[in-house]
């Protein structure tokens, strides 16, 4: 295959594939999760607090809730904050589905706000034109794990009395400044909940799974309702009575339970997050430092302000290609670099985009225009901390020889 595809000639940089990202998953991990294997709480058991526990005390939030995925998350904070037929929430178009979907779940209406083209993250002039009496919530996502301007958002929420929900499935290990103090992504200082995905892609893995982060005790508890088919078991309580076949069903959930088999990985992985932010910040310092005098691409901005007040996670190291400096597209460059054995990956269709979002919700390609620019132009190449140093070298050549291919 890659003897075809190699039209700019010559031998691949690497024999093996490399993707754009791929888990850690060492001898400790799988330990943890054998010593569950042979529990007798393969599910509902102590693991999933102590996971809470672990990522709750290391975001700096005083409430956890583990679910079954990042979606699930999503989904259950739409619930939580009792988001209904007719009410609108904002989100941005640069994103995962499930960041949108998780207001259809609720009957509710996602509306985008188109984003800033430097960031990739939503445009706040533009949240605050989309803002409508319907409107109940704002979702940004920290896009590629670059932090949002979180005290701007919560600036606008708090005067229009907006919820706010961050989707931070990229941004564990992300932190951002607000006048002389860090905070973590997740602690929700400036948010009333914020959501972790822990699919193999992510930052850290449980194999699959999500987790809500929040510190409200009262939205706590009816959010938590979501991931057990909404029951209570308040009613022994009440009665005075211990009898273990009484609960009630109070609000429609689902069951979006976490194994205690995937917490014990999440619990383990845990233990190594500072180490794999270390390193994915490695690996984008060398692309920045070997990409910067490509005119033919442009690399994630990170101006020396930023730098100052932003810690970023490196989730995803996004280049958007200068098509006026090239005479290959988007996909010529994509398969060249494949050809190379280097793939690389697109984050994101733009949501609206999508048939269903099209047929159903009547949005429309001219919709969000910089969205759509900005789409046309991105590759994520390959980012993640078990990376070795010939990898990201042959990343490097490959780009170098691609681009060298195929500028004007
Ligand atoms: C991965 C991801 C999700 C969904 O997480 P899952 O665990 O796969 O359900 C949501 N939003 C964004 C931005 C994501 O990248």
């Amino acid at each position: 295959m890659s003897k075809k595809l190699a039209i700019h000639g010559g031998k691949p940089v690497r024999k093996k594939p490399l993707f754009y990202s791929k888990h850690w998953v060492d001898e400790k991990d799988i330990k943890a999760v054998v010593k569950v294997l042979r529990s007798d709480w393969l599910t509902m058991g102590s693991s999933i607090q102590r996971f809470e526990k672990a990522v709750a005390e290391y975001a700096g939030a005083k409430h956890a809730i583990a679910l079954s995925s990042g979606t699930a998350a999503l989904h259950g904070c739409m619930f939580g904050l009792g988001i209904k037929p007719g009410d609108e929430v904002i989100t941005s178009p640069m994103t995962f589905v499930a960041s949108s979907n998780a207001v259809l779940y609720m009957g509710g209406r996602p509306v985008f706000a188109d984003i800033n083209p430097t960031t990739g993250n939503i445009d706040h002039d533009e949240i605050k034109r989309k803002i409508s009496k319907r409107t109940k919530a704002i979702i940004p996502v920290h896009y590629a794990g670059l932090p949002c301007d979180m005290a701007d958002i919560k600036k606008i929420a708090n005067q229009y009395n907006l919820k706010i929900v961050e989707d931070a499935a990229h941004a564990l290990g992300s932190q951002y400044k607000v006048g002389n103090k860090w905070f973590k992504v997740g602690t929700c200082a400036h948010s009333d909940m914020a959501t972790f995905s822990f699919h193999p892609v992510k930052n850290i893995t449980s194999g699959e799974g999500g987790m809500i982060l929040l510190n409200d005790k009262k939205l706590e508890k009816k959010t938590r309702f979501i991931r057990m088919h909404g029951i209570s078991t308040d009613i022994r309580r009440r009665l005075k009575k211990e009898l273990i076949w009484l609960y009630e069903m109070t609000d429609l959930g689902l069951n979006y339970r976490i194994t205690d088999i995937q917490c014990a990985l999440g619990i383990s992985q845990m233990g190594k997050l500072k180490k794999f932010i270390k390193l994915r910040n490695k690996i984008a310092e060398r692309y920045q430092a070997a990409f910067k005098d490509m005119e033919e691409i442009s690399l994630p901005n990170l101006s020396a302000f930023q730098k100052s007040v932003l810690k970023h996670a490196w989730h995803l190291y996004v280049i958007k290609l200068n098509f006026e400096k090239l005479r290959g597209t988007r996909e010529d460059i994509y398969f060249a670099l494949r050809a190379e054995n280097i793939w690389p990956q697109v984050h994101y269709i733009p949501v609206h985009l999508h048939p269903y979002y099209k047929k159903k919700l009547g949005y429309k390609k001219g919709d969000f225009p910089i969205a759509e620019a900005f789409y046309e132009r991105i590759l994520s190449l390959p980012l993640y901390p078990k990376m070795n140093g010939q990898d990201v070298e042959d990343v490097i050549n490959a780009v170098k020889k691609v681009i060298q291919y195929y500028k004007k």
